[in-house]
Formats: structure tokens, C-alpha cells, sequence
């Protein structure tokens, strides 16, 4: 509920980033002594600028991994690609948060 309404609220790439054609985020989540999860998201004008991906946790509340700051500075510098590593913004007592291996692939429209 509140999640759809924080994507709501952060509204559309378009208006945000209209230098943007397509944003996609492939990353692969390790889960401790678990699974290995590959996904990919994609973003285009239509979408919701809204770049917080979920931990594979079940019981991780306020965990995630907030993608913002690293799209948001690669589009200020119109850089086409990153990628790195995050750990789930929850360091509470649940062992098996998840941490992911991201890469960012931007088009740009102009
Ligand atoms: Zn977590």
C-alpha cells in the first residue's frame, strides 16, 4: 500500500528525466547460503521514477536497495553505464537479507 503510493508519489520518468530514453537495471541478489536471483527492470517514459528494488528477505520491512542516488547522478553525468554492489539498507537481526551485484544501462533520447 504505501510502497504503491510512494511510487505514485514519485511520478513519471518522463517529467523528471526527458533526456532519458530507457534505463535498465540487471542485477543479480545473493542471498546468504541461499539463492541466487537473477532480474531485470526496465524503466521508460511511461514509468514510474521510482528506482527502489525489494530485499528477497520475507520478514526485511524497511530494507531494499534505493537505486536513486546512482541513477540520478549518471543521468546528471550522462554516463551510459555503472555498476557496483549494495548491501540491503536494513542491518537489522534477520540473517538472510539479500545484497545485490547491479549494472545500469541508460539511453539517451537527445
Ligand atoms: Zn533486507
Amino acid at each position: 500500500m504505501e510502497k504503491n503510493q510512494r511510487r505514485l508519489d514519485a511520478g513519471f520518468m518522463s517529467k523528471h528525466f526527458p533526456e532519458v530514453a530507457k534505463i535498465v537495471i540487471n542485477m543479480i541478489y545473493n542471498q546468504q547460503g541461499n539463492r541466487t536471483v537473477r532480474r531485470t527492470l526496465n524503466f521508460y517514459p511511461g514509468s514510474y521514477a521510482f528506482f527502489r528494488v525489494d530485499c528477497l528477505s520475507d520478514d526485511c520491512v524497511n530494507g531494499g536497495f534505493e537505486m536513486s542516488g546512482i541513477i540520478n547522478s549518471m543521468i546528471r553525468n550522462h554516463s551510459e553505464t555503472s555498476n557496483g554492489e549494495l548491501g540491503c539498507d536494513d542491518s537489522g537481526p534477520r540473517p538472510d537479507h539479500a545484497n545485490i551485484v547491479y549494472e545500469v544501462a541508460i539511453q539517451y533520447a537527445q
